[in-house]
């Protein structure tokens, strides 16, 4: 039995085909143990799991979620971890939707998951691979609570005006239409840690904070509550992304249906899994659209452009909409590493106060960071998201109030 596991937090983060895994303690941060399944159902599944600085990667067939998990619990026997017997305080899963029902962490009980099943109409790509995660985890660590944290809560109290649709408002109603912007554990976890960097209070502050990832979204952030999101009833809308479209005039899925003769699946497809920079330019990962471009390539430098393009946008607005602006803040795989899309995205605003400093955007590093000039009066900052420590604390909370 091992006592390092004791009082720490499995986090679990079940996608439909991969599960990403990490165990850690809530209060000091150390990080025991990370993994990832992927392929989960199909061929070529494999898990790569890492801890005690060993990371062993195992091709297998892993027919499903449960099969993950308890390869998973074999790898962390194997360094002395029987998670059973461990002690750990909880099992945090990050669910997206939480519909209107749920705005905080909550501990999982069968009605939990029944309303969770419920809402999965809002995120059929979604919740219900978080909940095949949920009953998984529960049938193999039956001992251990598990809590569930919502990407959608920190939205919950958007101003109506920002979270309504202008469409009918029976047919909103009624089929639960409205914006719940998503990402909401990273937008809430770094304006926080924005907070600390500066050493004011997060009631202080006004925010933009730009969470750049594969998935993208942006939030406008007032005294510590979201005023508007770019992302809204699905993870769709918003920012150009890795392989979805953000937002678009929604005359073209009509026209989609109508001319191009493609029924809703394929539509659903096309605008989650072949748009956005795959769509634009063949690429999803950043890395490779900057060598793209840096060749020449013609088609990346345009996709690259476009993403540009609706990132000042959102800024811009979230600029009038906040009207006082303190911090902007890049976060995520693209926001902490692409300090090309940093420049671009704040250049030549020195007339609203935005000044990047060239040489402190070039620095490379894992901790929150000051990248704009002494005179630039909005600070622009870039801080490291984390997602399995927000998560891990609120599991904590939830399970410190028993
Ligand atoms: P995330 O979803 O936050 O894990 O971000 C994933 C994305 O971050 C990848 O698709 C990459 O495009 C991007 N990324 C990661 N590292 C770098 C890097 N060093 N430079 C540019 N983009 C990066």
């Amino acid at each position: 039995m091992s006592t390092a596991a004791a009082g720490a937090v499995l986090v679990l983060n079940a996608g439909s085909s991969s599960l990403k895994y990490q165990l850690l303690h809530p209060d000091t941060q150390e990080v025991l143990a990370d993994g990832i399944a992927e392929r989960i159902g199909d061929e070529g599944s494999s898990i790569t799991h890492e801890q005690d600085g060993e990371e062993i990667t195992e091709s297998l067939p892993l027919p499903d979620h449960h099969a993950a998990i308890e390869r998973a619990m074999r790898f962390f026997a194997d360094h002395g971890t029987d998670l059973r017997t461990a002690g750990l305080r909880a099992v945090g899963h990050r669910v997206v939707h939480g519909g209107r029902t749920f705005y905080r962490p909550t501990l999982i009980s069968v009605e939990v998951i029944a309303e969770i099943s419920r809402i999965s109409t809002l995120a059929p790509l979604h919740n219900p691979a978080n909940l095949i995660g949920i009953e998984a985890a529960r049938s193999l660590l039956p001992d251990v609570p598990s809590v569930a944290v919502f990407d959608t809560a920190f939205f919950h109290s958007l101003p109506d005006a920002a979270a309504t649709y202008a469409i009918d408002r029976g047919v909103a109603s009624l089929h639960a239409i409205r914006r719940y912007g998503f990402h909401g554990t990273s937008h809430e976890y770094v304006s926080e840690q924005v907070a600390a960097f500066l050493d004011r209070p997060v009631g202080d502050l006004n925010q933009i904070v730009l969470h750049l990832g594969n998935g993208a979204s942006a939030s406008a952030i007032a005294g510590g509550r979201p005023i508007d999101t770019s992302m809204g009833m699905t993870p769709l809308e918003g920012l150009v992304m890795g392989t979805r479209s953000g937002d678009l005039d929604p005359g073209i899925v009509m026209h989609l249906n109508r001319v191009a003769k493609l029924g809703v699946d394929q539509i659903d497809t096309l605008l989650n899994k072949q748009s956005g920079l795959r769509g634009l330019c063949g690429e999803y990962d950043f890395r490779a659209i900057t060598e793209k471009i840096a060749a020449g390539d013609d088609g990346a430098r345009k996709a690259y452009d476009v993403y540009i393009h609706r990132l000042r946008r959102y800024i811009g607005a979230y600029m009038i909409e906040l009207g006082r602006v303190d911090a902007i803040t890049f976060t995520a795989g693209v926001g902490e590493n692409a300090a090309g899309v940093r420049a671009d995205a704040l250049a030549d605003l020195q007339n609203y106060g935005i000044i990047i400093d060239d040489e402190r955007n070039a620095l490379r590093g894992k901790h929150a960071r000051r990248i704009s000039a002494d005179e630039s009066t909005i600070e622009v900052l870039v801080v490291p998201t984390n997602e399995e420590l927000a998560i891990a604390r609120q599991s904590a909370e939830v399970v410190a109030e028993l």
